[in-house]
């Protein structure tokens, strides 16, 4: 059977050498998901793919798939943006990569999702402007789980449905996804503490169009709980440890 040639842009996550030629390369694709797809000679002859299949490169590529196949064959590779500046700086490249890890886990192969892609463009697109990495990841996550499902409720208390008020202290408990007040959970049991300012900041966040996100400032201690809240309420919807946290939380107290 004869796959016919598809196109679509797509965002490099992973490149692994197969063989003594070929390269197999996972990408986040707009049209098809998730994509993995054997890039044949790309290591050897490498005149179709040079400088192309890097890490958050942003592509317009050829493909072919057959049915019931999951590895297709890239037969072509445009270069939108090599996102350079994202992988000439180590800091930004470990914290851009908690993003390509999370892209890796939450998107399925066969479910393209346009929010999630514009989303991914929009980081990689700052990170390489250099606005400040911290709180570019930090939007992203807010954004991701809500793409993926997972909206963080921050308008009320999960147990008694009061409203926020500056009157009240509250939790994230990141087990139900909400907040919960210190009526509810008097002793502070139960998740982490959020100031009224990180709420207020993070439900902006969740409601700014894509294209005015990029002005929200986020620094301080509001940049700290964000970051805390994001990181452990990813570990808990994904069950997954996300590698690059690690090299990232050494970058956290000199960047911002
Ligand atoms: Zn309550």
């Amino acid at each position: 059977m004869v796959a016919h040639a598809k196109e679509t842009d797509a965002i490099v996550l992973n490149c692994a050498e197969h063989g003594e030629s070929d390269v197999i390369v996972t990408l986040f694709s707009q049209d098809a998901g998730r994509l993995t797809a054997i890039a044949k000679g790309a290591k050897k002859s490498k005149k179709r793919f040079v400088n192309k299949l890097e890490l958050f490169s942003f592509l317009h590529i050829t493909y072919q798939q057959k049915a019931n196949r999951s590895l297709a064959f890239l037969a072509e590779a445009e270069l939108h943006t090599s996102f350079l500046h994202i992988r000439q700086d180590l800091a930004l490249y470990s914290i851009a990569s908690v993003i390509r890890e999370f892209l890796l886990i939450g998107v399925k192969e066969n479910e393209p999702d346009l929010h999630i892609f514009r989303l991914s463009l929009w980081a990689l697109h700052n990170f390489d402007q250099k606005h400040p990495p911290m709180t570019i990841l930090a939007l992203f996550l807010i954004r991701f789980f809500d793409y993926v499902g997972y909206r963080p409720d921050l308008q009320a208390c999960m147990h008694c449905g009061s409203l926020v008020t500056a009157q009240n202290r509250y939790n994230f408990d990141t087990t139900i996804g909400s907040i919960v007040c210190s009526d509810c959970n008097p002793h502070s049991l139960k998740g982490l503490p959020l100031s009224l300012g990180t709420i207020k900041m993070l439900r902006s966040a969740q409601d700014q169009p894509l294209e005015r996100l990029h002005r929200l400032k986020i620094s301080g201690s509001i940049l700290y709980e964000t970051l805390s809240l994001l990181q452990n309420y990813g570990n808990q919807l994904f069950q997954r440890d996300i590698v690059s946290w690690k090299i990232v939380r050494t970058f956290m107290k000199t960047r911002k």
